[in-house]
């Protein structure tokens, strides 16, 4: 066993990855890679919470990366985007570390962890710019913008040693941002040694994927033919889908009603995005009661006073028929005290496995009570299995190496470059 001291020069083969976890499970990815006298991670996320609710939030490092992290034997720690299961354990990572993601991102981290009671990133953080080329020790890394249900997401080239890896994060092909992930997949260059590819959908293959321009298409047609209030429940950070549903309330001529945090969440990002401001008209802000007073007693009242003109109370929701409100499960009790919800439509607008939750049953035990009419509206974040296949003919490694997948075996058929290793499996290069 090597000892921690002799880590650094110990590396014979120009590169090595590990996948510390990810190789048989969906979220939780991390990966090392060392290569001369550099180390680097590529994301540090949470397991996924298991379905039923009954697992505890994971807050510890698993053992094998937090070794390297206590004997600051890594560089630095890459991002690839800001959904919990890439990003989650981040706040454990020591502070001397250097962190890089993409800004809207890192954006997106913060203010989620502002509005939980979560600390903010407190690590020195360099921010990547699409397609540009930048230096940790030996390697060198170019990030690509990829389409994801998570916004400002990347893929990467990462090299050192004579060798090319590439790391695709979370993708998919068929959102608002295509183009990104096709831009990403021809500007590889040839020769790539390992490709580690997301591969969700390679055990959820049944789910339809629409695309998100039709999903708007669907939502708008039916918020023109309904005269009732239109209530979405979806995640306040899947902004392909708020981009959505805004265009088709706006459309349909409806008030867009998101909550503080949400639009907290939108306040930072591309101009393009629908906020509370002045380039865009019908957006109104909810107050949360719970989230209020949680955030009033925790003394931030800036946050929850930047959007105060934009403010709609529920007593005006109670009046009016005209509007399209994005909701979350906590937000059930604001929902309870909003009048005329009789026959409202309710659009569910996420994974459906979600259903099980006990807070999405009571959310549509809701709906049922009020006798709305239900209607799913959803496509995955993640890449079909076709779009998984097209991407590694086009990419043509060496090696193909599945992560973020509880079928990796789906991937056997795409030949015998294959390799699917276990967690924590040094492989050399
Ligand atoms: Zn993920
Ligand atoms: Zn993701």
């Amino acid at each position: 066993m090597p000892t921690i001291k002799n880590f650094r020069n110990l590396e014979v083969s120009p590169m090595n990855i590990t996948i510390h976890r990810g190789s048989h499970q969906i979220g939780g990815s991390c990966i090392e890679l060392s290569a001369g006298n550099s180390r680097i991670l590529l994301d540090i996320g949470k397991a996924l919470p298991s379905l039923d609710e009954t697992t505890l939030d994971e807050t510890a490092l698993l053992p094998g990366v937090k070794v390297l992290i206590d004997k600051k034997a890594i560089d630095a720690v890459l991002i690839s985007h800001s959904h919990g299961d890439h990003v989650g354990l981040i706040g454990q990572v020591k502070p001397a570390i250097p962190v890089y993601i993409g800004k809207a991102a890192l954006h997106i981290y913060n203010t989620t962890a502002l509005f939980t009671g979560g600390k903010t990133l407190a690590n020195p953080t360099f921010f990547f710019e699409s397609g540009q080329p930048l230096k940790i020790g030996d390697f060198t890394i170019t990030p690509y913008l990829v389409d994801h249900s998570g916004y400002d997401a990347y893929g990467f080239l990462i090299e050192a040693g004579g060798k090319a890896v590439v790391y695709t994060g979370d993708f998919r092909d068929h959102g608002k941002k295509a183009k990104a992930t096709e831009y990403f997949k021809k500007h590889l260059p040839s020769g790539i040694d390992a490709l580690l590819i997301e591969g969700t959908m390679m055990s959820r293959s049944t789910e339809a994927l629409e695309t998100e321009d039709q999903l708007e298409d669907k939502a708008r047609e039916l918020m023109q033919s309904s005269n009732q209030p239109v209530l979405v429940l979806q995640s306040s950070t899947n902004i392909d889908r708020l981009v959505g549903m805004y265009r088709a309330a706006t459309r349909s001529g409806r008030l867009f009603v998101m909550d503080i945090f949400t639009a907290h969440i939108v306040s930072q990002l591309a101009p393009s995005i629908p906020k509370p401001s002045s380039s865009f008209d019908s957006i109104r802000v909810i107050y949360p009661f719970w989230l209020t007073r949680k955030m009033f007693e925790k003394d931030h009242v800036h946050l929850m006073n930047q959007f105060s003109r934009y403010k709609i109370k529920r007593e005006e929701l109670s009046q009016r028929q005209d509007y399209c409100l994005l909701f979350r499960p906590s937000m059930l009790s604001d929902l309870q005290h909003i009048d005329q919800l009789e026959g409202a439509e309710m659009i569910y607008s996420q994974w459906s496995g979600y259903k099980h939750q006990k807070k999405i049953k009571a959310v549509l035990d809701f709906a049922d009570q009020k006798t709305m009419t239900l209607t799913d509206l959803h496509t995955s974040g993640h890449a079909s299995t076709q779009a998984l296949k097209a991407f590694i003919q086009q990419c043509n490694p060496r090696m193909v190496l599945p992560i973020h997948t509880e079928n990796p075996d789906g991937f056997l058929e795409c030949g015998n470059r294959v390799y699917l290793p276990q967690d924590g499996e040094r492989i050399r290069l």
